[in-house]
């Protein structure tokens, strides 16, 4: 085994938009790259089918082509793409030079001048039956990237929180119907946020209320099984109807990647990274030399398009940072 250490400029954890973003950026800049693909390489968008809000595809693209070729663009400007998950980050007492030490649950130790983490954030789904299956045909995270494709429709979003008020109010502008699903009697959003819904003569709130069962259209054994209707269970009374609909918004929540970085950086008391102290270095988190972009970090928007862009801006800190020591 070859025990020789090589040191990277930037290692960054994450191999989504926002991690093989930056990585092209700091290989264009010259910097010894290696991304760490975690174990879902590609990121969120492999689990999509067709993308269409991201630039420069005007037939749209599908998730898992889109994510190949950023990272075959990647490797082909030198980009080191490696297996595995990350448990730790810590300093290494490498001297003169500060070096971050990043552990992998396989045990491998690499080194690094400067981390960026790119982790993302999964979406907290319902947990029911058939729901992996039905994602992308009829159930989304995302009503800015799938609603237009239940224009003039009937959909429903679960939560009562910011984001499915945001996306019950968004979707109302797109299609026929829009139903809220909440399984209590008051909604958790801010005020300005309750507003957009609760006077919207297309939404209407179901209180109370939980989604038990999700049924899909497999009639047709040769189409694809698409969504037909959800049991929906009042909690109060017991009460269960069942809801025709075109498509199932799940807006409980989503959980940052980011456990491992607990006492090294500072995070939100949902886990997500602060960033935007340091007015040179806007992607910096409270560790100098720890930068983190895309949707682990404290930003509203979670897109594809706003991931790699935070990625690119990522990266060119990462480099002003390096060349400011
Ligand atoms: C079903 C679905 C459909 C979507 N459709 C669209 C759309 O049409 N348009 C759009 O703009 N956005 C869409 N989004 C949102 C979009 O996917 C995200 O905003 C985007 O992927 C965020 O990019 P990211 O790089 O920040 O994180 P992610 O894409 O989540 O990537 C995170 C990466 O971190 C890795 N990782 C996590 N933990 C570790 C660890 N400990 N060590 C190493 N690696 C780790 C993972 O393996 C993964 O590679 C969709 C999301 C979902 C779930």
């Amino acid at each position: 085994m070859n025990n020789e250490k090589q040191i990277y400029d930037t290692l960054i954890i994450g191999s989504g938009p926002a991690g093989l973003t930056a990585s092209i950026y700091n290989a264009r800049s010259s910097l010894k790259t290696v991304v760490i693909s975690g174990n879902q390489p590609g990121g969120q968008l492999t689990i999509t089918t067709l993308v269409d809000n991201y630039p420069g595809f005007p037939n749209g693209v599908g998730g898992v082509k889109l994510m190949i070729d950023m990272q075959q663009q990647a490797k082909n400007l030198g980009v080191e793409i490696k297996q595995g998950m990350v448990k730790l980050i810590s300093l290494s007492d490498s001297q003169p030079v500060r070096l971050f030490k990043v552990e992998l649950e396989n045990g491998e130790i690499l080194e690094a001048r400067s981390v960026i983490v790119t982790t993302g954030a999964a979406v907290k789904w319902l947990d029911l039956p058939k729901e992996k299956e039905l994602i992308g045909h009829g159930i989304s995270g995302c009503a800015t990237c799938d609603g237009m494709f239940f224009r003039g429709k009937t959909v429903a979003v679960v939560g009562g929180g910011d984001t499915a008020c945001e996306e019950a109010a968004f979707l109302s502008k797109i299609c026929e119907k829009v139903y809220l699903i909440h399984r209590r009697d008051e909604l958790r959003a801010s005020i300005a946020e309750q507003k957009k819904v609760l006077n919207n003569p297309k939404v209407e709130i179901w209180w109370n209320s939980e989604v038990v069962e999700l049924n899909p259209n497999n009639q047709n054994p040769s189409i694809p099984n698409k969504l037909e209707n959800i049991k929906i269970k009042n909690n109060k009374t017991g009460e269960e109807k069942i809801l025709n609909l075109d498509g199932l918004f799940v807006a409980i929540g989503s959980s940052p990647a980011t456990k491992f970085l607990e006492g090294i950086v500072d995070l939100s008391e949902t886990g997500q990274v602060f960033v935007g102290k340091n007015k040179e270095h806007i992607t910096m988190t409270s560790m100098e030399g720890i930068f983190a972009a895309g949707d682990c970090v404290n930003i509203k928007h979670k897109q594809a398009i706003v991931a790699a862009g935070e990625g690119c801006r990522a990266a060119l800190d990462t480099e002003s940072w390096l060349s400011s020591l």
